[in-house]
C-alpha cells in the first residue's frame, strides 16, 4: 500500500516528462492505481479514452516489465513506434523481426531494461517465449482487445482462448484486460476466460460526445457516400462496405467522380494491404473504402468521418467501427446509410449450419436494425445498449440526426401507407421490393407486366415519384412490421396480420421523410463536447505543420499521429512558442518530442511571421456564459427566492427534471451563497468529496463513486457551485 502510494507520487512527473500531459483522466487514475496494487482487472474504455496509458504508465512507474498481448502485428508496431517516439524502451516479439532484432529484444528483456513487450497470443505461448518470460521479471500482463476472447463478443478469436493458461503458467502475476466494446455479459466472460481472481471492473462512459451520428436513408448509396465524403476534403475517411465487390465498385465510383479513394479488403495481396494501411497512417491516402478487415490495426487519430455503406452486423461492430472516427477528440461524423434491403441481404447471408449461432447473430442484427429505425437520440441509444444511462441535454444532444431534426414526418403518411399495403395485399403472386416500387410508380416494363403488375390495385399511384423514394417507403413499412419478408429462395414480401388490421381499420401510420433528402447539412458543432478548432489557431500554419509531420512520419516510417496529434499542432499554431523550451508548455509534447522536433517546429513558427508566444487558448475550460440563457432566466426569480423544485415545476408547468437542469445553470452563472434549499448540506459535502476524486468533467463517474446513492440532479447542482 505504501509502496504503491510512493509510486503514484512519481506519476505527475512521469506523465508530464514523457507525454507532456498535465493529469490523468479520472478512470485512468483508478486503473493505474489498481494495476500498481497488482489487482486483476477488466477495463472497458471507449476508443480514444486513453487505454494505452493505463498499462504503459505502471510499467514506467514501477520500472518493471509489462507484457502486452495484442492481436495484430500492425497494432503492436504502432504502439511500439509511439513509445519509442516519446523515449520509452518498448519492443514487439513477432515473426516480422530479424534474428538480430530479436536477440536485442531478448537481451533487453533479461537485463530489465525493457518496459513494454508486445506479443501475439500465439507467440506468447511458444515455449521459447515462455522460457524468456520465466527468466525475466514480468510485473503484469495486459491483454488488449480483450473482447476477442469471448464468443459472446463480435470478434471472437479462438487463439485468444489459450490465454486462459496464463494464470496456470504465471499464477502470481496480475492480468489486466482492456477493450473498447463489451456488453456486461462479455465483460464477465473476459474475467472468467482469463481466470481472474477478484477482478476489479472499470467501465468508462461509452458515449463519444465528439461524434455526430447520422442515419441517412440509403436510396442511392454512391450519391450519399459522395455527399458525406465531400464534407471532409483532405481528411481521413473510412467507408465500410459488406463485400469485397462493393468496396471496389464504390471506390471506382468515387474515383469516377474525381475523389481519390482506395479499396481495401482481405482478398488483396498482403503487400498491397500493408501499403494501403501505411499510406493511410502517413496521410498519403485519405479515403479508404473497405470491408471490416480494415480494422483494429488502424489507429490514425484524425479520421474525420466513418461511413457505413451497409448496415453493420452488430451494435458492438458499429461502436467499434465508428469508434475509429475522432480518436483525437475533435468533432467527427459517422454516417450510416440504411434501408431495410440490407437487413434482408444480411439475414440471407446468415443461413448456416450452427442453429444457435445463427439465432445469436440474428439477434445482434435485429438490435442494429432497431437502432437504425428508432426515433430516439443516437447517443442515448448507444449508451443504453451498452448498459449506461445517457445524461443528455434537455433539447437533445446536438450531435445526431434525430436531435438535429432529421426526422421530419412525411406528409400524407397514412394515405401513402394504405396505398402501398393495399397494393401488396391485392396480388396473389408474391414479389420483391423492387417489383412493388415499379408497380406503384407505374412501370410498364416487361418484367412487371409479365407478372401482372399492371393489374395490381394501386398501379401507378405514385407515378410522379421516383422508384427510390417509393422503395424507401416500403422499407419503412417492413421496419414497422406491417410488411414482412417471406422465407424462401427469393426475398418476396407480403402483408402481415398487423398490416392487414391497419388496412381494415383505416388506422394511421407514421412514416418519415427521407432524411438524406432534407438534410445535407454540415455537421453542427457538437454541443456535448469537442472543440471544432482551437481558438486563435492559424490555419495556414497548421497546414504547414501537418505537411512537416507527414514528411517526418515518412522518413521515420511511423504513422503521422505517433509524431504529434492534430490537437497538439492546432495549439502550436495558436500559441506559437518562440523557443524549444517554451514548446513544453503545450499539452501533448513530452521531453523527447521537444528535443527531437522542437527546432523544426519553432522554425516553422518563425517562418510564418506571425506574433509568437500568444496566450494559451482557453478551450480546456468550459466557457461559462456570463448572462443567463433565456429559458433559465424565466426561473431565476423563483431560484433567488429559494422556492422548492416541485413548486416551481407546477407553477411553470414544467417537469421537475427540467427545473433541476435550469437550477444547475443558474447556480453555475449566479453562484448563489447557498444551495441548501435544494441540496442538503451533508449531500453537498459527499458530492464535493467524490468530485475531488473523480474530477468534475463527467457525471457518471461521480455518480458511480457515490454508489448511485445521490441523484444526478443533486450532483449537477453541487458541481455547478465549483469552478
Ligand atoms: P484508446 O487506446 O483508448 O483508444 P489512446 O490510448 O490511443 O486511446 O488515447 C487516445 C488519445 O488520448 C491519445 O491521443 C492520447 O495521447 C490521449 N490521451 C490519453 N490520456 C491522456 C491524458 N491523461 N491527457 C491528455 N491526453 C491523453
Ligand atoms: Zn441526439
Amino acid at each position: 500500500m505504501v509502496a504503491e502510494q510512493n509510486l503514484m507520487e512519481g506519476l505527475s512527473e512521469t506523465l508530464r516528462k514523457i507525454w507532456g500531459f498535465d493529469s490523468l483522466r479520472p478512470l485512468q487514475h483508478e486503473v493505474v492505481e489498481s494495476s500498481l496494487a497488482n489487482r486483476d482487472a477488466v477495463v472497458v474504455m471507449p476508443t480514444g479514452g486513453g487505454k494505452s496509458l493505463c498499462f504503459q504508465l505502471p510499467a514506467l512507474l514501477s520500472e518493471s516489465l509489462t507484457v502486452v498481448i495484442s492481436p495484430l502485428i500492425a497494432l503492436m508496431k504502432d504502439q511500439v513506434d509511439a513509445l519509442n517516439v516519446v523515449g520509452v524502451e518498448a519492443a514487439a516479439l513477432n515473426s516480422s523481426m530479424d534474428e538480430e532484432e530479436e536477440a536485442d529484444t531478448r537481451r533487453k528483456v533479461l537485463s530489465g531494461q525493457m518496459r513494454l513487450l508486445y506479443v501475439s497470443p500465439e507467440r506468447l505461448l511458444l515455449s521459447s517465449t515462455l522460457d524468456l518470460l520465466r527468466q525475466a521479471k514480468v510485473a503484469r500482463f495486459a491483454v488488449d482487445e480483450a473482447h476477442c476472447i469471448s464468443a459472446w463478443g463480435h470478434d471472437f478469436r479462438p487463439e485468444f482462448r489459450q490465454l486462459g493458461r496464463l494464470k496456470e503458467l504465471f499464477p502470481s502475476i496480475p492480468v489486466q484486460a482492456f477493450t473498447a466494446t463489451a456488453t456486461p455479459q462479455v465483460q464477465r466472460d473476459i474475467a472468467i476466460q482469463l481466470r481472474m481472481e477478484r477482478p476489479r471492473r472499470f467501465v468508462g462512459t461509452f458515449d463519444r460526445p465528439n461524434l455526430t451520428y447520422r442515419i441517412v436513408a440509403k436510396d442511392d448509396a454512391v450519391r450519399r457516400t459522395i455527399e458525406a465524403v465531400k464534407r471532409y476534403p483532405n481528411e481521413g475517411v473510412i467507408v465500410y462496405c459488406l463485400s469485397r465487390k462493393d468496396t471496389e465498385s464504390i471506390a471506382n465510383a468515387l474515383v469516377a467522380n474525381g475523389i481519390e479513394a482506395v479499396a481495401y479488403h482481405a482478398g488483396l495481396p498482403n503487400e498491397t494491404r500493408r501499403k494501403i494501411s501505411e499510406d493511410f497512417a502517413q496521410e498519403r491516402a485519405n479515403i479508404i473504402v473497405a470491408t471490416v478487415a480494415f480494422g483494429m490495426g488502424i489507429d490514425r487519430a484524425n479520421v474525420r468521418c466513418v461511413i457505413h455503406e451497409c448496415l453493420p452486423k452488430s451494435m458492438e461492430g458499429y461502436q467499434q467501427e465508428t469508434g475509429r472516427a475522432g480518436r483525437d477528440g475533435l468533432p467527427s461524423e459517422c454516417v450510416l446509410l440504411y434501408n431495410h434491403g440490407d437487413v434482408i441481404r444480411l439475414k440471407r447471408l446468415l443461413a448456416g449450419a450452427d442453429q444457435e449461432l445463427v439465432a445469436h447473430q440474428n439477434r445482434l442484427l435485429e438490435e442494429v436494425r432497431r437502432f437504425a429505425t428508432s426515433h430516439q437520440c443516437r447517443h442515448k441509444s448507444l449508451s443504453e445498449y451498452f448498459g449506461q444511462e445517457y445524461v443528455g441535454e434537455e433539447d437533445g444532444c446536438g450531435a445526431c440526426d434525430v436531435c438535429l431534426g432529421g426526422m421530419k414526418p412525411l406528409d400524407g403518411s397514412t394515405e401513402i401507407a394504405h396505398t402501398v399495403l393495399g397494393a401488396i395485399s391485392s396480388l396473389r403472386i408474391q414479389n420483391g421490393v423492387a417489383f412493388w416500387a415499379a408497380v406503384l410508380t407505374g412501370s410498364r416494363a416487361k418484367r412487371i407486366t409479365d407478372r401482372g403488375g399492371h393489374d395490381a390495385v394501386g398501379f401507378g399511384a405514385f407515378s410522379a415519384e421516383s422508384p427510390d423514394r417509393v422503395t424507401a417507403w416500403i422499407h419503412q413499412l417492413l421496419d414497422l412490421g406491417l410488411l414482412q419478408v417471406e422465407d424462401g429462395q427469393y426475398a418476396t414480401i407480403s402483408i402481415t396480420d398487423e398490416g392487414q388490421q391497419v388496412l381494415t381499420a383505416g388506422s394511421s401510420v407514421e412514416l418519415i421523410e427521407n432524411a438524406a433528402l432534407i438534410q445535407p447539412a454540415k455537421p453542427r458543432k457538437s454541443k456535448a463536447g469537442g472543440t471544432m478548432e482551437v481558438p486563435g489557431m492559424d490555419h495556414a500554419l497548421f497546414e504547414r505543420m501537418r505537411a512537416w509531420r507527414k514528411q517526418t512520419a515518412q522518413e521515420l516510417a511511423v504513422p503521422a499521429y505517433v509524431i504529434m496529434h492534430d490537437v497538439t499542432l492546432m495549439k502550436l499554431s495558436a500559441i506559437r512558442p518562440s523557443s524549444t523550451a517554451l514548446l513544453r508548455q503545450i499539452s501533448g509534447i513530452g521531453e523527447k518530442q521537444a528535443a527531437s522536433y522542437g527546432d523544426a517546429l519553432v522554425e516553422l513558427i518563425h517562418e510564418s511571421g506571425l506574433p509568437t508566444d500568444q496566450d494559451a487558448p482557453s478551450t480546456a475550460k468550459k466557457v461559462i456564459p456570463t448572462s443567463l440563457p433565456n429559458k433559465t432566466a424565466t426561473y431565476a426569480n423563483s431560484f433567488r427566492a429559494g422556492i422548492a423544485i416541485s413548486e416551481i415545476a407546477s407553477k411553470h408547468g414544467a417537469s421537475e427534471r427540467t427545473v433541476w437542469d435550469h437550477l444547475a445553470t443558474w447556480v453555475e452563472i449566479e453562484k448563489p451563497d447557498s444551495i441548501s434549499n435544494w441540496v442538503p448540506v451533508d449531500v453537498q459535502s459527499e458530492v464535493k468529496k467524490a468530485i475531488s476524486k473523480t474530477g468534475s468533467e463527467l457525471l457518471k463517474p461521480i455518480f458511480e463513486h457515490l454508489d448511485g446513492a445521490i441523484s444526478y440532479e443533486h450532483i449537477k447542482v453541487v458541481r455547478a457551485t465549483l469552478g
